[in-house]
């Protein structure tokens, strides 16, 4: 492709709207502009981009076995009533009427859609196993749609689907899925990590998310990893072994209410109480489901709000507002504490169990309890985990410290069971002719998040280094001069040369300064630069040079295309 004949805005000024590198360089480079919140349109470089990523993509589904389709994104809203998520996904679904009064829906997913596609055609086991897989566009009307492509409101996803009889052949199916997300992710030059995470919406048994590892606050997502078992997983849902438990006693002391003026804060009342963090039991009151409910952690840890709603099986939960916190427990913020609350389910976290004689809000202004013991003083509606996992913790499998790396999710893959199949209706006879639901696994990969992603690690202060398997062309052409005819000759001819090996090549025919054009090129990243100039050509050769490196060499015009061909095998 000839500069002068495509479109890339490049722009100088550092833009207000990106708060991250990749997304900064995406619209400085001319890959993107927004057209509105969460809502990019994607220029001819970025199409390419695009392009190459769900090649890469495609080719390793198609080798895994998947068998590509692509289903509507306009949904009628009555097989998400049948499935039961209408109600759940809440708000991020994007939802319309039609002129016949129909409620419709923009899928974000497409678990009804297949399932629906699937049921009453697959009949037998013989049919099984099955994945079907897509590439197109979904939209999520995101709380906080930012970051450019990483969290928009329309983008690009792979969604696959596997269809198995059996526990035993769903397993082989899921693992293929694993194995091609490793392939995906290496040849696009993404090293990811593979860890455990909450179902959420999907719902279903298990799920594994693809994290790309980055020091930058792009990473949205916090991991946790045992570096010597190997154990990961996304903090939403990781647990832990406690390595801080405070001494145990054995007598039970008498619960007396004490004054704790000023002191409303965990650190105000153990600094006033002169007692451990680990003796004291924060009550947090939410709302679930518009219902509250009391949340009991140890006094030093977070609660995980993920479990905490998983606990209870809520669709949505929030923290109380000052408010309904005195409403229901007589006292302001600071002093809620779970003995004498009324008709309020108290979710304890297990570490509690673990705790005598300790400290609690006493429901009233500036009190406190101290020698608090469960059971005695107050029934626990349900004790378990639903303490946030923080880095030193105790890894659950070997007890090593985890550590917390930040990363960008941009694959996942769910065990769904049989969640809608059932919900859904889409069943086989098995070989003794018995009716069962078929087992389900669901499978994403961010099409236009990954590319991003990548940006937040590949670039430097002149601009974008793109992994070459991505990388919307393989090697830039610039000719130093196009008013030099010797230069353009030579220029033409790599070019041809080029093209007929079918490498992609952008050919910066401008009459531009050098300096522009260099600069452009840094910006845009293209791996390879070849630069055409007179010095060079009077001993019959061009400069070659990799965008990630500093160096060029010098080679024959003749040999442009093996030099091509070698120094694209040496970088990344
Ligand atoms: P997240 O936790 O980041 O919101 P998710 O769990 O909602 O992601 P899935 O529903 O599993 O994501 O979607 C599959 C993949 O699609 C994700 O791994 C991610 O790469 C991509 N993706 C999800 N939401 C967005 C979005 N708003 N913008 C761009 N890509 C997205
Ligand atoms: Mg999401």
């Amino acid at each position: 492709m000839r500069w002068s004949q495509t479109y890339i805005p490049t722009l100088r000024e550092k833009q207000s709207e990106a708060e991250l590198v990749s997304h900064q360089l995406l619209l400085r480079g001319g890959y993107i502009r927004k057209l509105s919140s969460g809502i990019y349109l994607y220029l001819p470089l970025m199409q390419r981009v695009i392009h190459k990523f769900s090649n890469i993509v495609r080719e390793e589904m198609n080798r895994a076995g998947a068998l590509e389709i692509t289903m509507s994104v306009l949904c009628p809203a009555e097989i998400w009533q049948e499935s039961g998520r209408y109600n759940t996904v809440g708000k991020e679904q994007m939802r319309l009427t039609d002129r016949h009064n129909h409620e419709m829906v923009l899928c974000g997913t497409h678990e009804e859609t297949v399932t629906t596609l699937i049921r009453g055609e697959i009949k037998s086991y013989r049919q099984l196993p099955l994945n079907l897989y897509q590439i197109q566009v979904k939209f999520r009307d995101e709380i906080r749609p930012r970051f450019g492509l990483m969290r928009g409101r329309e983008f690009i996803m792979k969604d696959a689907y596997s269809f198995d009889a059996t526990e035993e052949s769903f397993k082989e199916s899921y693992q293929k899925m694993v194995d091609a997300y490793f392939r995906i992710f290496n040849r696009a030059g993404l090293d990811v990590v593979k860890v455990e995470s909450d179902t959420g919406a999907m719902g279903g048994k298990a799920a594994h998310e693809f994290m790309f590892l980055v020091d930058t606050n792009a990473g949205e997502e916090t991991i946790l990893i045992c570096q010597k078992c190997g154990y990961s997983a996304n903090v939403e849902k990781a647990i832990f072994r406690d390595l801080e438990k405070p001494a145990a006693e054995n007598e039970l002391k008498e619960m007396e209410t004490v004054d704790t003026p000023n002191a409303s804060s965990i650190e105000e009342v153990t600094a006033f109480l002169k007692v451990d963090s680990r003796k004291l039991v924060k009550t947090l009151l939410y709302i679930a489901d518009d219902k509250p409910i009391a949340a009991l952690v140890r006094g030093d840890r977070e609660v995980n709000e993920i479990k905490l709603k998983n606990s209870i099986n809520a669709i949505e939960l929030r923290m109380a507002t000052p408010e309904e916190i005195e409403q229901h427990t007589g006292a302001p913020v600071g002093f809620s504490g779970p003995v004498g609350l009324k008709n309020i389910p108290i979710i304890t976290d297990s570490l509690i169990m673990d705790l005598k004689n300790f400290v609690v809000g006493a429901n009233a202004f500036e009190k406190h309890l101290v020698n608090v013991n469960m059971k005695r003083d107050f029934q626990p509606t349900k004790v378990v985990d639903i303490t946030l996992a923080e880095a030193d913790d105790g890894c659950p499998h070997c007890g090593n410290k985890l550590i917390a790396q930040k990363g960008i999710e941009v694959g996942n893959t769910f065990m769904l069971g049989t969640k809608y199949s059932e919900a859904l209706g889409a069943k086989f006879l098995d070989d003794q002719g018995e009716e069962h639901p078929i087992i389900m696994g669901s499978y994403g990969i961010g099409i236009t998040r990954t590319p991003q992603a990548a940006l937040e690690k590949y670039y430097d202060e002149k601009g974008i280094i793109w992994p070459k398997n991505i990388a919307p062309y393989l090697v830039e052409l610039i000719p130093i001069s196009m008013d030099n005819s010797n230069q353009v000759e030579t220029a033409d001819k790599i070019y041809k040369m080029l093209i007929e090996a079918n490498i992609d090549v952008l050919y910066d025919d401008r009459h531009e300064r050098a300096g522009v054009k260099f600069n452009d090129a840094d910006l845009v990243g293209i791996p390879i630069r070849i630069t055409i100039g007179d010095k060079s050509l009077k001993q019959g050769k061009i400069e070659i040079k990799a965008r990630c490196e500093k160096e060029f060499s010098l080679v024959d015009v003749d040999n442009t295309l093996e030099a091509v061909k070698q120094l694209t095998k040496k970088i990344k």
